[in-house]
Protein backbone atom coordinates (compact mmCIF):
# COMPACT_ATOMS: atom_id res chain seq x y z
CA UNK A 1 0.00 0.00 0.00
CA UNK A 2 1.44 3.01 -1.24
CA UNK A 3 -0.21 7.16 0.20
CA UNK A 4 -1.20 6.97 -3.67
CA UNK A 5 -3.39 3.77 -3.76
CA UNK A 6 -5.84 5.52 -0.67
CA UNK A 7 -9.19 6.09 -1.21
CA UNK A 8 -9.40 10.12 -1.05
CA UNK A 9 -11.82 12.63 -2.46
CA UNK A 10 -11.05 16.43 -3.16
CA UNK A 11 -11.56 19.02 -0.93
CA UNK A 12 -8.25 20.81 0.20
CA UNK A 13 -6.61 23.40 -1.97
CA UNK A 14 -3.10 21.94 -2.44
CA UNK A 15 -0.31 22.91 -2.29
CA UNK A 16 -0.71 25.32 0.28
CA UNK A 17 1.58 28.62 0.15
CA UNK A 18 4.87 28.48 2.18
CA UNK A 19 5.58 31.94 3.11
CA UNK A 20 8.73 34.03 4.63
CA UNK A 21 7.52 36.07 7.28
CA UNK A 22 9.72 38.91 7.52
CA UNK A 23 8.65 41.13 9.82
CA UNK A 24 7.69 38.37 12.70
CA UNK A 25 11.07 36.98 11.99
CA UNK A 26 12.70 40.78 12.78
CA UNK A 27 10.53 41.39 16.11
CA UNK A 28 11.25 38.07 17.45
CA UNK A 29 15.14 38.19 17.03
CA UNK A 30 15.53 34.62 16.44
CA UNK A 31 15.74 32.00 13.26
CA UNK A 32 14.06 33.15 10.15
CA UNK A 33 10.30 31.77 10.37
CA UNK A 34 8.41 30.53 7.76
CA UNK A 35 4.82 30.41 7.97
CA UNK A 36 3.07 26.98 6.06
CA UNK A 37 -0.09 28.34 5.53
CA UNK A 38 -3.11 25.39 5.92
CA UNK A 39 -5.13 27.62 7.37
CA UNK A 40 -5.87 28.36 3.83
CA UNK A 41 -6.73 25.10 2.80
CA UNK A 42 -10.02 26.18 1.54
CA UNK A 43 -12.52 23.88 3.11
CA UNK A 44 -14.95 25.91 4.74
CA UNK A 45 -12.60 28.67 5.93
CA UNK A 46 -9.63 26.19 5.90
CA UNK A 47 -7.65 24.55 8.65
CA UNK A 48 -5.58 21.33 8.92
CA UNK A 49 -8.42 19.07 9.29
CA UNK A 50 -9.25 19.20 5.43
CA UNK A 51 -5.69 17.66 4.26
CA UNK A 52 -7.00 14.83 6.72
CA UNK A 53 -10.90 14.29 5.26
CA UNK A 54 -9.47 13.79 2.32
CA UNK A 55 -8.45 10.65 3.13
CA UNK A 56 -11.27 9.95 5.72
CA UNK A 57 -13.64 10.69 3.27
CA UNK A 58 -12.03 8.49 0.88
CA UNK A 59 -12.75 5.83 3.01
CA UNK A 60 -16.65 6.76 3.85
CA UNK A 61 -16.99 7.08 0.59
CA UNK A 62 -15.53 3.64 -0.83
CA UNK A 63 -17.63 1.93 1.73
CA UNK A 64 -20.99 3.05 0.72
CA UNK A 65 -21.50 5.17 3.78
CA UNK A 66 -24.31 7.74 3.60
CA UNK A 67 -23.80 9.55 7.14
CA UNK A 68 -20.76 10.66 9.04
CA UNK A 69 -20.58 10.94 12.29
CA UNK A 70 -17.54 12.58 14.70
CA UNK A 71 -16.66 14.01 17.98
CA UNK A 72 -14.97 17.30 19.14
CA UNK A 73 -15.41 20.21 21.56
CA UNK A 74 -17.97 22.86 21.48
CA UNK A 75 -15.52 25.10 19.03
CA UNK A 76 -14.07 22.24 17.42
CA UNK A 77 -12.85 22.84 13.80
CA UNK A 78 -12.70 19.16 13.10
CA UNK A 79 -16.59 19.08 13.51
CA UNK A 80 -16.94 22.11 11.27
CA UNK A 81 -15.02 21.07 8.52
CA UNK A 82 -16.35 17.50 8.86
CA UNK A 83 -19.86 18.95 8.29
CA UNK A 84 -19.06 21.50 5.31
CA UNK A 85 -16.55 18.09 3.60
CA UNK A 86 -20.07 15.86 4.30
CA UNK A 87 -22.44 18.03 2.61
CA UNK A 88 -20.15 18.78 -0.39
CA UNK A 89 -20.00 14.90 -0.83
CA UNK A 90 -23.73 14.54 -0.70
CA UNK A 91 -23.61 13.01 2.86
CA UNK A 92 -25.33 13.50 6.23
CA UNK A 93 -23.22 14.80 9.27
CA UNK A 94 -23.62 14.51 13.12
CA UNK A 95 -21.59 15.94 15.73
CA UNK A 96 -21.47 14.86 19.21
CA UNK A 97 -19.41 17.93 21.09
CA UNK A 98 -18.54 17.74 25.08
CA UNK A 99 -18.85 21.15 26.86
CA UNK A 100 -21.06 23.15 28.14
CA UNK A 101 -24.20 24.56 26.17
CA UNK A 102 -23.02 27.37 25.34
CA UNK A 103 -25.80 30.67 25.67
CA UNK A 104 -24.93 31.95 22.17
CA UNK A 105 -24.42 30.24 19.11
CA UNK A 106 -21.05 31.54 17.37
CA UNK A 107 -17.66 30.53 15.66
CA UNK A 108 -17.66 27.12 15.18
CA UNK A 109 -20.91 25.65 16.60
CA UNK A 110 -22.91 28.28 14.66
CA UNK A 111 -21.05 26.83 11.32
CA UNK A 112 -21.92 23.95 12.24
CA UNK A 113 -26.00 24.55 12.34
CA UNK A 114 -25.19 26.21 8.87
CA UNK A 115 -24.14 23.54 7.41
CA UNK A 116 -27.12 21.51 8.79
CA UNK A 117 -25.23 18.99 10.42
CA UNK A 118 -27.12 17.16 13.47
CA UNK A 119 -25.39 18.87 16.66
CA UNK A 120 -25.77 17.00 19.98
CA UNK A 121 -24.22 18.46 22.74
CA UNK A 122 -23.01 16.48 26.07
CA UNK A 123 -22.09 17.52 29.26
CA UNK A 124 -18.92 15.39 29.82
CA UNK A 125 -15.11 15.41 30.11
CA UNK A 126 -14.91 11.64 29.75
CA UNK A 127 -14.18 10.24 25.98
CA UNK A 128 -15.79 7.24 27.24
CA UNK A 129 -18.93 9.01 27.84
CA UNK A 130 -18.82 10.68 23.98
CA UNK A 131 -18.19 7.67 22.75
CA UNK A 132 -20.77 5.38 23.90
CA UNK A 133 -23.15 8.13 23.12
CA UNK A 134 -21.50 7.78 19.31
CA UNK A 135 -21.28 4.27 19.15
CA UNK A 136 -25.47 4.04 20.17
CA UNK A 137 -26.50 6.26 17.40
CA UNK A 138 -24.41 4.47 14.60
CA UNK A 139 -25.97 1.46 16.25
CA UNK A 140 -29.39 2.79 16.12
CA UNK A 141 -28.50 4.65 12.15
CA UNK A 142 -27.51 0.53 11.49
CA UNK A 143 -30.68 -0.36 12.36
CA UNK A 144 -32.52 2.27 10.66
CA UNK A 145 -30.88 0.91 7.33
CA UNK A 146 -28.35 3.82 7.20
CA UNK A 147 -24.38 3.48 7.01
CA UNK A 148 -22.79 5.53 9.00
CA UNK A 149 -19.08 6.65 8.65
CA UNK A 150 -17.20 7.34 12.67
CA UNK A 151 -14.17 9.68 12.38
CA UNK A 152 -12.57 9.94 15.58
CA UNK A 153 -11.15 12.90 17.50
CA UNK A 154 -9.21 15.63 15.23
CA UNK A 155 -9.58 12.91 12.49
CA UNK A 156 -6.64 11.63 13.87
CA UNK A 157 -6.06 7.95 12.70
CA UNK A 158 -3.41 6.39 10.44
CA UNK A 159 -5.69 7.95 7.57
CA UNK A 160 -5.37 11.53 8.82
CA UNK A 161 -2.07 10.87 9.45
CA UNK A 162 -1.37 10.08 6.15
CA UNK A 163 -2.94 13.24 4.41
CA UNK A 164 0.31 14.81 6.93
CA UNK A 165 2.49 12.37 5.38
CA UNK A 166 2.03 13.52 2.41
CA UNK A 167 1.78 17.74 3.83
CA UNK A 168 5.08 16.66 5.45
CA UNK A 169 6.23 15.92 1.53
CA UNK A 170 4.82 18.92 -0.28
CA UNK A 171 7.00 21.37 2.16
CA UNK A 172 9.91 19.47 1.23
CA UNK A 173 9.06 19.77 -2.25
CA UNK A 174 8.87 24.02 -1.79
CA UNK A 175 11.70 24.34 0.60
CA UNK A 176 14.13 22.51 -2.46
CA UNK A 177 12.33 24.28 -5.16
CA UNK A 178 13.19 27.33 -3.03
CA UNK A 179 17.06 26.36 -1.77
CA UNK A 180 15.82 26.79 1.34
CA UNK A 181 17.33 24.35 4.21
CA UNK A 182 14.37 23.91 7.03
CA UNK A 183 15.53 22.89 10.22
CA UNK A 184 12.58 22.72 11.93
CA UNK A 185 8.60 22.48 12.04
CA UNK A 186 6.70 24.18 15.07
CA UNK A 187 2.80 23.62 15.08
CA UNK A 188 0.14 23.30 17.60
CA UNK A 189 -0.24 19.53 18.66
CA UNK A 190 -3.40 18.01 20.13
CA UNK A 191 -5.06 14.61 19.22
CA UNK A 192 -1.73 14.32 17.72
CA UNK A 193 -2.79 13.36 13.51
CA UNK A 194 -0.96 16.46 12.18
CA UNK A 195 2.10 15.44 14.23
CA UNK A 196 2.21 11.85 13.10
CA UNK A 197 2.24 12.73 9.33
CA UNK A 198 4.91 15.14 9.57
CA UNK A 199 7.16 13.13 11.87
CA UNK A 200 6.56 10.21 9.77
CA UNK A 201 7.12 12.11 6.70
CA UNK A 202 10.27 14.04 7.60
CA UNK A 203 11.38 10.79 9.25
CA UNK A 204 10.92 8.76 6.15
CA UNK A 205 12.96 11.07 3.80
CA UNK A 206 15.83 11.39 6.02
CA UNK A 207 15.26 14.86 6.02
CA UNK A 208 16.72 16.51 9.24
CA UNK A 209 13.83 18.76 10.04
CA UNK A 210 13.09 18.64 13.49
CA UNK A 211 9.28 18.47 14.19
CA UNK A 212 8.20 20.16 17.24
CA UNK A 213 4.53 19.98 18.89
CA UNK A 214 3.24 22.44 21.22
CA UNK A 215 0.35 20.97 23.06
CA UNK A 216 -3.05 22.59 22.95
CA UNK A 217 -4.19 20.94 26.25
CA UNK A 218 -3.24 17.56 26.71
CA UNK A 219 0.07 16.51 28.74
CA UNK A 220 3.27 15.99 26.87
CA UNK A 221 3.14 11.65 27.43
CA UNK A 222 -0.46 11.45 26.34
CA UNK A 223 0.27 13.52 22.68
CA UNK A 224 3.92 11.55 22.62
CA UNK A 225 2.05 8.28 23.01
CA UNK A 226 -1.13 9.30 20.69
CA UNK A 227 1.65 10.16 17.97
CA UNK A 228 3.41 6.71 18.64
CA UNK A 229 0.19 5.01 18.38
CA UNK A 230 -0.89 6.79 15.42
CA UNK A 231 2.39 6.65 13.36
CA UNK A 232 2.85 2.53 14.22
CA UNK A 233 -0.50 2.23 12.28
CA UNK A 234 0.40 3.92 9.46
CA UNK A 235 3.50 2.54 8.59
CA UNK A 236 2.24 -0.68 9.12
CA UNK A 237 -0.50 0.04 6.65
CA UNK A 238 2.09 1.74 4.58
CA UNK A 239 3.56 -1.89 4.84
CA UNK A 240 6.75 -0.24 6.09
CA UNK A 241 9.70 -1.68 8.64
CA UNK A 242 10.91 1.70 9.98
CA UNK A 243 9.18 2.28 13.47
CA UNK A 244 8.43 5.32 15.60
CA UNK A 245 10.40 5.83 18.53
CA UNK A 246 8.97 7.84 21.60
CA UNK A 247 11.76 9.78 22.17
CA UNK A 248 12.23 11.07 18.81
CA UNK A 249 8.40 12.64 19.50
CA UNK A 250 9.05 16.47 20.23
CA UNK A 251 6.22 17.87 22.28
CA UNK A 252 6.37 20.42 24.51
CA UNK A 253 2.90 20.99 27.37
CA UNK A 254 4.58 24.29 28.78
CA UNK A 255 1.89 26.86 26.57
CA UNK A 256 -1.23 24.85 27.59
CA UNK A 257 -2.47 27.48 31.00
CA UNK A 258 -5.07 25.88 32.38
CA UNK A 259 -6.59 23.90 30.42
CA UNK A 260 -7.36 23.07 26.60
CA UNK A 261 -9.70 26.08 25.66
CA UNK A 262 -8.82 28.62 27.70
CA UNK A 263 -6.60 30.85 25.98
CA UNK A 264 -3.54 31.98 28.21
CA UNK A 265 -2.10 35.78 28.53
CA UNK A 266 0.81 34.83 25.59
CA UNK A 267 -1.49 33.40 23.72
CA UNK A 268 -3.81 36.25 23.42
CA UNK A 269 -0.10 38.35 22.88
CA UNK A 270 0.63 36.07 20.34
CA UNK A 271 -2.30 36.63 18.42
CA UNK A 272 -1.57 40.22 18.37
CA UNK A 273 2.02 39.80 17.26
CA UNK A 274 1.23 38.05 14.45
CA UNK A 275 -1.69 40.21 13.17
CA UNK A 276 0.14 43.22 13.65
CA UNK A 277 3.71 42.01 11.81
CA UNK A 278 2.25 40.05 9.36
CA UNK A 279 -1.41 40.41 8.90
CA UNK A 280 -1.96 36.51 9.77
CA UNK A 281 -4.88 35.59 12.08
CA UNK A 282 -3.94 33.38 14.46
CA UNK A 283 -6.72 31.72 16.90
CA UNK A 284 -7.07 31.02 20.49
CA UNK A 285 -7.91 27.52 21.02
CA UNK A 286 -4.70 26.10 18.93
CA UNK A 287 -2.68 28.63 17.20
CA UNK A 288 -2.19 31.32 19.09
CA UNK A 289 -0.87 28.66 21.91
CA UNK A 290 1.20 27.35 19.18
CA UNK A 291 3.21 30.91 18.21
CA UNK A 292 3.25 31.66 22.43
CA UNK A 293 5.33 28.13 22.18
CA UNK A 294 7.51 29.15 19.21
CA UNK A 295 8.36 32.42 20.86
CA UNK A 296 9.17 30.77 24.22
CA UNK A 297 11.57 28.33 22.41
CA UNK A 298 13.08 31.30 20.84
CA UNK A 299 13.28 33.38 23.89
CA UNK A 300 15.27 30.17 25.17
CA UNK A 301 17.22 30.08 22.28
CA UNK A 302 15.91 27.24 21.21
CA UNK A 303 17.32 27.67 17.62
CA UNK A 304 20.12 29.64 16.13
CA UNK A 305 19.38 33.08 14.29
CA UNK A 306 21.15 31.07 10.88
CA UNK A 307 18.47 28.45 10.80
CA UNK A 308 15.01 28.59 9.49
CA UNK A 309 11.79 27.09 11.34
CA UNK A 310 8.60 26.70 9.73
CA UNK A 311 5.81 27.55 11.91
CA UNK A 312 2.86 24.93 10.43
CA UNK A 313 -0.26 27.47 10.71
CA UNK A 314 -3.11 24.94 11.23
CA UNK A 315 -6.63 27.32 11.03
CA UNK A 316 -8.84 28.14 14.03
CA UNK A 317 -10.19 31.35 13.00
CA UNK A 318 -13.49 31.06 13.65
CA UNK A 319 -12.88 30.38 17.42
CA UNK A 320 -11.75 34.14 17.48
CA UNK A 321 -15.53 34.95 17.20
CA UNK A 322 -16.34 32.89 20.12
CA UNK A 323 -13.74 34.17 22.64
CA UNK A 324 -14.39 38.25 21.48
CA UNK A 325 -14.36 38.61 24.94
CA UNK A 326 -11.00 37.96 26.24
CA UNK A 327 -9.91 39.40 23.21
CA UNK A 328 -11.51 42.78 23.33
CA UNK A 329 -9.02 44.21 26.13
CA UNK A 330 -5.28 45.15 24.12
C1 LIG B 1 -7.25 20.06 15.28
C2 LIG B 1 -6.38 21.27 15.30
C3 LIG B 1 -5.03 21.18 15.70
C4 LIG B 1 -4.41 19.94 16.25
O1 LIG B 1 -4.17 18.97 15.28
P1 LIG B 1 -4.12 17.44 15.74
O2 LIG B 1 -3.87 16.71 14.50
O3 LIG B 1 -5.46 17.17 16.34
O4 LIG B 1 -3.04 17.29 16.76
C5 LIG B 1 -4.25 22.32 15.61
N1 LIG B 1 -4.78 23.50 15.20
C6 LIG B 1 -6.06 23.61 14.83
C7 LIG B 1 -6.56 24.94 14.42
C8 LIG B 1 -6.90 22.51 14.87
O5 LIG B 1 -8.19 22.64 14.52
Amino acid sequence: MQLGDLPRVNLAHLPTPLEFAPRLTEYLRGPKIWIKRDDLTGLAIGGNKARKLEFLLGQAQSQGCDVVITVGAVQSNHARMTAAAARKLGLEAIVVLNGDVPGERQGNLLLDHIFGAEVRVIQTDEEYVLMGVVEDMARQLRRDGRKPYVIPRGGSNAFGAAAYMEAALELLGQANALSLRIDAIVHTSTSGGTQSGLYAGTKLTQSGVQVVGISAGPPRETVVKRVVGIVTELVEMLRLEWRPHPDDVIVYDDYIGERYGIPTKECLDAIRVAARTEGILLDPVYTGKGMAGLMGLIAQERFRSDQNVVFWHTGGQPALFAHAAVLQEG
